[in-house]
């Protein structure tokens, strides 16, 4: 029967940007105030915004907290973490962004999708005074590779590259392991895992669907028009298998 029941995994948010769109992509942008109210949704529902190593341990273990979320940032944007770090200081939440690290300080145009040259999100990336400030907020980082590219379409020796520096780039501006990866796009393959796992990561952040497999840990992209109905529903852990039974699993893939 185990097969027929769907399996409760601990609920993974997926930010982008923080703050009012100037343009690009408007799904890849939730305002400050949105946010806000995100995040008492979260207190309110007494939940616990956890840490990576306690988010690695509920995956590891197959045995998710029932009262917990992770709530992740993909790319770094600097303008995201200024806004967001102080409401999560204020609410005593933790959170982790994943960063593009050989992009640090950089202003750049990351593409709507791998190959494509649709610029769906501009700005700069935090520095590396943002990114360590960012941490001594008490919030936390992983890898997000080092150019922010499709490590699919990318040859072995490249994506292992990728895995391998932006590991240590962060870890030497950090001063701390860095054990945590997210792919880019969220796309992954067999080679793209391996690279990951052989580069001395413990684990890698993908999307959906939920998999076992701890180098494509499944994470929901929050939208800005998410409902209270609908953001309970991701923090449920069945959120996935509640919008696959209504047909509407999310077409809207990470960045
Ligand atoms: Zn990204």
């Amino acid at each position: 029967m185990k097969g027929w029941l769907p399996r409760r995994t601990l609920p993974v948010l997926m930010y982008h940007r923080i703050g009012p769109c100037p343009g690009g992509d408007r799904q890849l942008w939730v305002s400050e105030e949105t946010f806000a109210r995100h995040l008492r949704w979260i207190r309110d529902r007494g939940l616990r915004a956890l840490s990576l190593d306690e988010a690695y341990e509920c995956f590891r273990s197959g045995t998710p907290d029932k009262k917990a979320v992770l709530i992740t940032f993909d790319d770094a944007f600097a303008e995201t973490l200024d806004t967001a770090a102080p409401w999560l200081q204020k609410l005593g939440m933790r959170s982790t962004v994943f960063v593009p690290a050989g992009l640090l300080g950089q202003t750049v145009a990351l593409s709507s999708e791998a190959g494509t040259h649709a610029t769906a999100s501009e700005g700069r990336i935090v520095d590396d005074q943002g990114l360590r400030r960012w941490v001594e907020a008490g919030q936390e980082v992983g890898s997000h590779s080092l150019t922010h590219q499709d490590l699919t379409t990318a040859s072995f020796e490249t994506a292992s590259s990728e895995a391998a520096r932006s590991k240590q780039l962060l870890e030497e501006v950090l001063d701390r392991p860095v054990l945590d990866f997210c792919y880019p796009f969220a796309h992954h393959n067999a080679a793209a895992r391996r690279a990951v796992s052989e580069a001395g990561y413990r684990s890698a952040y993908a999307g959906e669907p939920p998999t076992e497999d701890l180098f494509a840990l499944p994470r929901m992209m929050v939208f800005p028009g998410d409902t209270e109905q609908r953001y309970a529903r991701k923090l449920s852990g069945y959120y996935y298998w509640i919008s696959a039974w209504h047909g509407r699993v999310s077409q809207g893939g990470p960045r």
